[in-house]
Order: C-alpha cells, then sequence, then structure tokens
C-alpha cells in the first residue's frame, strides 16, 4: 500500500495525475475538494451554520477552516486504511495544521516509507492559462474535469451528458488569489514533510499529462 500526495499550483495537473494512478494501479482517488463540495451541497442539513459558513468560505474561493476539513478527512483515511487501499491525494494537504493533523496519522497506519509527496512544478502563468479553461461537469455526483488540453470546446459531459460548466472557484478573477493562497498556506507543508524525513520528487508539470504520468511511474514502482 502507498500514499501518493501531489502539490502544485491550480491547473498543474494533480487531479489528472491522480485519475491516471486510480486507473492503472487502483489507488483510492481523495480528492479533497471534491469531499469538501459533496459534504457542503449534499449535506443532509443545509441550513446548519457550520455547513453555512464554511459553504460561503468555498464559494468566495478562500480556504477552509482547516480544523474542519482535517475532520472530514480523517474519517476518510481510517476507512481506507481498514480497506487496505493505497489513497492519491490531489488537494491535501493544503495547510500545515491539516498536515500535521493526517501526516503521524498516515505515518501509523501506513508507515513513513509508503508515504510519496510529489510536486507538480509548473509557472504562474500556465496555472492561470490553464484555469481559465478548465470546466467541470455540473452533475455533482459525476463532477468529472473535462481537462485543458483534452477537450476545450466540449458542451456536455463525456461520461453522463451533463451540461458543463465552471466551477465557482475557478472564476478568472479568483485564481491569483488562489495561487497567492497555495504560496502562503500550501508551500509550508513541503518543508513540513521533509523535516519528517519523507522527500519530496519534484516532476516537471508543463509536459502532456501522459509524458508526466510515465515520468512518474519510470521513478516508482507502485
Ligand atoms: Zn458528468
Amino acid at each position: 500500500m502507498n500514499v501518493v500526495f501531489f502539490f502544485g499550483l491550480p491547473g498543474s495537473g494533480k487531479g489528472t495525475q491522480a485519475e491516471k494512478l486510480v486507473e492503472r494501479f487502483g489507488f483510492f482517488h481523495f480528492d479533497t475538494g471534491k469531499e469538501i463540495e459533496r459534504t457542503l451541497y449534499d449535506s443532509l442539513f443545509p441550513d446548519d451554520p457550520v455547513i453555512k459558513r464554511e459553504r460561503a468560505i468555498f464559494d468566495s474561493g478562500v480556504l477552509n477552516t482547516p480544523s474542519w476539513v482535517e475532520a472530514i478527512v480523517r474519517g476518510r483515511i481510517r476507512e481506507l486504511s481498514q480497506e487496505e487501499r493505497s489513497i492519491v491525494f490531489s488537494g491535501s494537504p493544503r495547510t500545515l495544521p491539516e498536515a500535521e493533523g493526517i501526516t503521524p496519522l498516515l505515518e501509523e497506519l501506513y508507515g513513513k516509507e509508503a508515504l510519496i509527496p510529489i510536486f507538480l512544478d509548473i509557472p504562474e502563468a500556465v496555472s492561470i492559462a490553464r484555469n481559465s479553461k478548465r470546466k467541470i461537469c455540473k452533475n455533482r455526483v459525476c463532477a468529472r474535469v473535462a481537462a485543458w488540453d483534452a477537450m476545450p470546446d466540449a458542451i456536455a459531459c463525456f461520461v453522463c451528458g451533463s451540461a458543463l460548466g465552471r466551477r465557482s472557484v475557478d472564476e478568472p478573477h479568483i485564481i491569483p488569489d488562489r495561487i497567492m493562497q497555495y504560496r502562503t498556506r500550501t508551500a509550508p507543508v513541503l518543508d513540513f514533510l521533509r523535516q519528517r524525513g519523507i522527500g519530496i520528487m519534484e516532476i516537471d508539470g508543463t509536459s502532456k499529462p501522459e509524458a508526466v504520468h510515465k515520468e512518474i511511474i519510470s521513478r516508482f514502482h507502485f
């Protein structure tokens, strides 16, 4: 069992690369953003004050409250380890407190040597260009991302046929703020992992998704 984490600016291909590990090796794709979105919009208690507060935060493109995110993430990790599933994360840990919360748990359940953080390196200009083109299936159960390079003109989801639209967090005016949030809040997570003796693998994320995937599996044998 392995636990892979993808880090990188918005649009660096974290979700796409995670999906390739799912298809090839049967990893469970732990998409924190999706877990958050599901929790917020499929809640049985939509008028709950905490849900309302977190929904407002989410829709404005700011990172959700770390303790709230951590509780969702921890519960799910325990379930997956009991099922002996390898996990790939494409959006967490997003903040230092979140990393401090889940890293010891993952070390305990999977072992430190099983943890593999991969940094997908892209310039800011690439991040902005990719995110302004990104579309997602409006069907929340499906929620497939229509990748920036694969189908730029698609108007319907190729999996379920629902309409495609932009995620609220991909609106162009919000992207520079997401990049800033990444630099100030997510980058320290990499330092934290290094300090625990967990090396970060850096991969050029500007190549085509298939080339990036090949590079990754040439370095690891999952
Ligand atoms: Zn769909």
